[in-house]
């Protein structure tokens, strides 16, 4: 197939494509409830308006009163509640009984837990002299009006959200989801729960493809499987990117003769690149078909998981204008690992933390691209810099977490 675009090129050079492909098409902004934002990436900064707390306030049950009093017996003069506005102002001598988040009297600059006061009829009788400002919690002390509290391109998780709530929000303006259509392609593919015939097998790229995607917040949309036939993948694939965002395809992507895809995709769409080097996940295909990005990842089982964390997710989390990164961690290799091929490689390992808590990663030897058992008994890549190599045991190494540091793989 002739062709005049990148082919084999670096891992890192893809992902540069991938980013800049992806910073030239955001998706749009629209406003989700606060219950409805979870996972969004938040599409303004958000700055307060009113201060946290609105005002001086008791952390305690308890009474306010004048330090400057020292443990002097006090008159008790009346009871403040949260959410009453009672304009009290304690003299000297005076205290008054407060509840947890009550407004604190003016005059009043501490508060003794009810546990440290003995009522005596209409005196209270503080265990011990209390200090300025104790159990107090002072207006704006958390949050001040003007303050930059949340940056755009952060991920909306629950006690930021629960911020924006406190801050009088009801709802935020955040990114859309990209939509995603995911196709499974392959002559020998059978849906799980029907009886196979000689030489097929069943399709477990549709449900990695699916729930990987589900597990970021996606809803993705699955065909039914494409035949390794040109002519029905070109129309399913034409008709799909015209109501997508992203196309997501695997198989057909190698230099098999049944492999239809990149030089579709040359022909009736546009190729950013074809082949990246790496492992696995070589043949990776990725371009633009119609108004939709088309990634095509190869059809192993662990290319499309290895595929889809390097450079599918990070598609859609640029399209989003996610800008908080994901966590990139580094742990030290339980065996000996070596490869004699150039290419950067993602082994699968088990990550766990040591008794010292320090990471560990135990590399899995089936390294093979079909092992999908590994890939299950495992939970990160591990990451193999370019060029042939040995990394002995003890090896500070970067890896890229896929399923929890649980223990008991
Ligand atoms: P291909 O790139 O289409 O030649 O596929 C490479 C390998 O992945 C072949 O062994 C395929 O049978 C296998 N494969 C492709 N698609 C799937 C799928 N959806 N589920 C499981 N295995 C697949
Ligand atoms: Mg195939």
């Amino acid at each position: 197939m002739s062709h005049d675009f990148p082919t084999r090129i670096s891992f890192a050079r893809a992902q540069e494509i991938v980013q800049a492909v992806a910073l030239a098409h955001p998706v749009d902004v629209e406003r989700k409830p606060l219950s409805r934002a979870l996972g969004r990436v938040l599409a303004q900064d958000v700055v307060a308006e009113i201060a946290l707390p609105g005002f001086d306030n008791s952390a305690m049950d308890g009474f306010a009163l004048r330090s400057a009093d020292g443990d002097a017996p006090r008159r008790l003069v009346g009871e403040q509640f949260a959410g009453r506005s009672g304009d009290f102002s304690l003299a000297a001598g005076e205290c008054l009984r407060i509840t947890t988040g009550a407004a604190l009297p003016a005059g009043a600059d501490a508060v003794v837990m009810k546990e440290n006061a003995r009522i005596e009829g209409d005196t209270v009788v503080p265990a011990q002299a209390a200090r300025a400002g104790q159990h107090v919690r002072r207006r704006a002390e958390d949050v001040a009006v003007g303050d930059t509290v949340l940056r755009a391109g952060v991920v909306l998780d629950a006690s930021k959200l629960s911020l924006a709530a406190a801050l009088g929000h009801h709802d935020l303006p955040v990114r859309r989801r990209p939509t995603v259509a995911v196709f499974t392609t392959g002559d020998e593919l059978r849906a799980p729960g029907q009886p196979l015939a000689p030489g097929e097998i069943y399709d477990s790229n549709r449900v990695l493809l699916q729930t990987l995607l589900i597990a970021e917040g996606y809803e993705p949309v699955a065909w039914p499987v494409l035949p390794d036939d040109p002519d029905a993948m070109a129309g399913a694939l034409k008709d799909a990117a015209f109501s997508f965002d992203l196309v997501l395809t695997c198989g057909g992507v190698s230099a098999g003769e049944k492999d239809f895809l990149p030089a579709f995709l040359q022909r009736e769409g546009q190729v950013h690149f074809w082949k990246v080097l790496m492992r696995p996940g070589m043949p990776v295909l990725f371009g633009r078909l119609g108004e939709a990005h088309f990634l095509g990842l190869p059809g192993n089982p662990v290319s499309v998981l290895a595929t889809f964390l390097t450079l599918a997710r990070p598609l859609l989390d640029t399209l989003q204008g996610r800008a908080q990164p994901r966590p990139r961690l580094r742990a030290r290799l339980s065996a000996d690992v070596s490869k004699s091929h150039d290419r950067l490689e993602f082994l699968r390992g088990v990550l766990a933390c040591d008794d010292e808590g320090r990471l560990q990663v135990t590399p899995n030897p089936a390294d093979g691209s079909h092992r999908l058992r590994a890939a299950a008994q495992s939970n990160a890549l591990v990451v193999l810099a370019e060029g042939a190599g040995h990394w002995p045991a003890g090896t500070l190494m970067d890896v890229l977490p896929y399923a929890g540091l649980d223990a008991g793989r």
